[in-house]
């Protein structure tokens, strides 16, 4: 059989395991869909192996040849195939392109799921599956270039988009309550739409206050609550993540810093304002009237030069 047909038969089984749902097969649903997904990314490389080369793509061990005409090529030896870091390896040099943080997202919950599987896991599971689903659409229309519908049959097809409307309507219930909160802040309003559960890592945080400091996000996917005092720092650290990361590169000064007020590291510089408690902190120096920078916003109104010699 082929690559291609026994990653089909894997997400079959894997969404028929689903339906049935209990603890057994959901477990096995996990291990299927994985599998199958992993098959599909085979299947991308295999078809790019070059004639004659035994797929050299999808193997784990690759070596030249020499024919008689002195043309060197290289091959793929022996049964064994590549694994999920040469895929990647291998995807990224050819352009495949797929989502890994959600891949690495299930593969997480595969490896774990004998040892964490509990009956509120259920919804958890729900949603993982739910992300695979739209790891499998993708890549199968954008870089096998075929038709889900008819590659996966009309019966899996539906099952896939039914579980994925599902999940889709519970995130749109969170955005549209993280939505209606005032946020007080860009930054703060941009970070909270991307963090994920700290525990799960599902994006379907749902806000139960619109008072930002009484604040507390419920992971609808296994039940984690999460307070302001986490939330907030973390929204900030989300939404400038990049631009932080490349002050640290070239050395320049850090978007975000700790709040002289709350002690949180919510402090917006660019919005002169900490996202948590709305402290509006003085940027000079009381002492000598420099900028404070940054990284010394915790001391203000002194920098820590000042802050040194008044002590
Ligand atoms: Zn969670
Ligand atoms: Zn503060
Ligand atoms: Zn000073």
């Amino acid at each position: 059989m082929s690559l291609l047909n026994n990653a089909v038969d894997s997400i079959k089984v894997g969404v028929e395991d689903f339906e049935e749902g209990s603890r057994e097969r959901l477990t096995s649903s996990v291990r299927n869909i994985h599998a199958g997904i992993l098959l599909l990314y085979k299947e991308a490389l295999k078809r790019l192996s070059p004639d004659d080369s035994n797929d050299v793509l999808i193997k784990r061990k690759i070596v030249p040849t020499r024919n008689k005409d002195d043309i060197v090529k290289f091959i793929g030896q022996g049964k064994t195939t590549v694994n999920v870091y040469q895929i990647r390896n291998r995807f990224d040099k050819l352009d495949i392109e797929t989502n890994w943080e959600q891949f690495e997202s299930i593969s997480k919950i595969r490896n774990d799921i004998e040892h964490y599987y509990t009956e509120d896991d259920h919804s958890r599971i729900q949603h993982l599956i739910a992300k695979s689903f739209t790891i499998i659409s993708s890549f199968i229309e954008n870089e096998l270039k075929e038709n889900p519908v008819d590659l996966l049959g009309h019966i899996t097809w539906s099952a896939m988009l039914e579980v994925a409307e599902l999940y889709q309507n519970e995130r749109e219930k969170c955005l549209n309550k993280i939505n209606k909160i005032s946020w007080g802040s860009d930054v703060l309003t941009e970070g909270v739409q991307d963090i994920t559960c700290v525990f799960c890592d599902s994006d379907l945080l749902f806000p139960n206050s619109s008072d930002i400091q009484d604040l507390i996000f419920e992971c609808k996917s296994c039940g984690a609550k999460e307070e302001a005092q986490g939330i907030i720092p973390r929204a900030v650290q989300t939404a400038l993540g990049f631009e932080h990361y490349k002050s640290y590169v070239d050395g320049l000064e850090y978007p975000y810093g700790s709040c002289p007020e709350c002690g949180l590291e919510s402090y917006v510089i660019k919005e002169e304002r900490c996202a948590f408690c709305g402290y509006e902190a003085e940027h000079f120096c009381d002492n000598c009237g420099n900028k404070i920078p940054p990284s010394e916003m915790m001391l203000s109104p002194l920098c820590a030069y000042c802050n040194n010699k008044l002590k």
